[in-house]
């Protein structure tokens, strides 16, 4: 296939106060395969942005075999559904994303938004609904009933469609946890880019929730994060990188692309103490457990 051209990226990536705007180099490779399940691909990052091509052809390099693309409106839910269709080690998940779904709601259009994401999900390549749930810092007060009501419709469409959910959790930990009790989680739910403790990591598990661990778990500050690791049953844990955000040290501040996954997971084997090809391995059981095999 060829590579989509620049301007068929969606989104460009602010670039202010950030100094170092080079990809990183590519980290050693892993002996054992393992995917990134959530990146947002269509986001144009750094001096000099990677094609979704180049990306894939970095990511299978060092041992990354496919991508799960995280989708927040309609345009890139769209595009995440037309890459998986182009790319076999791509899957898409598609959504609107919590901090827009309040700004559809104004428009009179959230509905019909939810109706596309409905129709989205019946695509055979799209395997997740996400990223859905609740965010707090971003959304004040007012936006709150669309959010909660968004986030509700994307439980029942990855419960009409059997598919995963990938829920966002910003500064709304209970609220989200609280959800979940009260409707019931879709049976393959996992928390993108987990930013809860050790107690919300056992809370979750015991829902039956996978966490996904990003680059932010190797940052000093993040401790909690670390914690909740040890408190995560290995069958639980995934592995993301969020790209173009969350950049993994000793990188952070640089584009982050789903080649240096890698880090992460050798980050995660050594706060546990694990063999990282045995970890590589088991997070890629859970991978393919949640979203189905990549072909
Ligand atoms: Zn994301």
């Amino acid at each position: 296939m060829a590579e989509p051209a620049r301007d068929t990226y969606v989104e460009r990536r602010s670039t202010q106060g950030r100094k170092d705007l080079t990809y990183p180099e590519p980290p050693e490779p892993l002996a054992v395969p393992v995917y990134d399940n959530h990146c947002h691909l269509e986001i144009a990052d750094g001096d000099d942005p990677l094609g979704l091509d180049e990306q894939l052809r970095r990511a299978a390099a060092v041992g990354v075999a496919g991508v799960v693309q995280a989708s927040g409106d309609l345009v890139s839910s769209r595009w995440a559904v037309a890459a998986a269709e182009r790319h076999a080690n791509v899957l898409a998940a598609v959504a609107i994303h919590p901090n827009d779904a309040p700004t559809f709601a104004e428009r009179g259009a959230l509905d019909d938004a939810l109706a596309e994401i409905d129709a989205l999900a019946a695509h055979p390549r799209v395997r997740a609904v996400g990223e859905t749930g609740l965010d707090f810092f971003r959304t004040g007060e007012e936006g709150r009933p669309a959010q909660f009501a968004s986030f509700e419709a994307h439980i029942e469409i990855a419960k009409r469609h059997g598919i995963a959910m990938q829920i966002h959790d910003r500064d709304a930990h209970r609220e989200v946890l609280g959800t979940l009790h009260r409707v019931g989680a879709p049976e393959k739910t996992v928390f993108h880019c987990f930013s809860g403790d050790a107690d919300m990591a056992r809370e979750a598990t015991e829902m039956g929730c996978f966490l996904s661990f990003a680059g932010n778990v190797t940052f000093k500050n993040a401790q909690n994060l670390r914690d909740a690791l040890h408190a995560t049953p290995l069958e639980r844990i995934l592995v993301e990188t969020d790209a173009p955000f969350l950049t993994p040290a000793p990188f952070r501040g640089r584009p982050n692309a789903p080649y240096l996954v890698p880090l992460t997971l050798r980050a995660i084997a050594s706060e546990l103490g694990v063999d990282a090809d045995e970890l590589g391995a088991r997070v890629a059981a859970n991978t393919v457990a949640v979203y189905g095999e990549f072909r």
